[in-house]
């Protein structure tokens, strides 16, 4: 494992329920440093830009409507392997699906609409994180 940076998201559902703390919380008893924090609501350019990977699939628009309805609480973290580290934090993409013990296991569920509000975002690797973090955070 290398020393790397991801980039995390708690997407709106989570910034509402009051899950900020609790997913910060998470990150830094896990042993890793917050780099940089922001809260935002975030435009759907930017959106576009975080989510090119899904474009065209049958959750894209539900996902930037839900993704731009509200404030997130925007995170650059820091660690040995924490981009597999945070993944395994936050769970299966599937809040119903996630393990106990991870954030979406233990706080999430299935709200019955067409995008997986799932509290969470993590990088899936050093080239999504890099251009994430970009996008996110362009000042580091
Ligand atoms: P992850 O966030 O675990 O990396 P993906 O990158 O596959 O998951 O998807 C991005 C986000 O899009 C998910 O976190 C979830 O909010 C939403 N999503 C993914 N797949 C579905 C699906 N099949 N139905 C509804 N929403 C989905
Ligand atoms: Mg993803």
């Amino acid at each position: 494992m290398t020393l790397e940076r991801s980039l995390v998201l708690v997407k709106p559902d989570g910034y509402a329920r009051g899950l900020s703390g609790e997913v910060l919380r998470r990150i830094e008893a896990k042993g890793y440093t917050l780099v940089a924090l922001a809260v935002t609501t975030p435009d759907r350019d930017r959106l576009a830009a975080h989510y090119a990977e899904h474009e065209g699939k049958p959750f894209y628009e539900p996902l930037l409507d839900f993704m731009s309805s509200g404030p997130v609480t925007a995170a650059v973290i820091e660690g040995q392997g924490c981009i597999p580290g945070f993944r395994s934090l936050a769970g299966a993409t599937n809040p119903t699906e996630a393990a106990p013990g991870s954030i979406r296991g233990d706080l999430g569920r299935d709200w019955g609409e067409k995008v997986q509000k799932n509290i969470v975002h993590g990088s899936d690797s050093p080239e999504s994180a890099a251009r994430e973090i970009g996008i996110w955070f362009p000042e580091l």
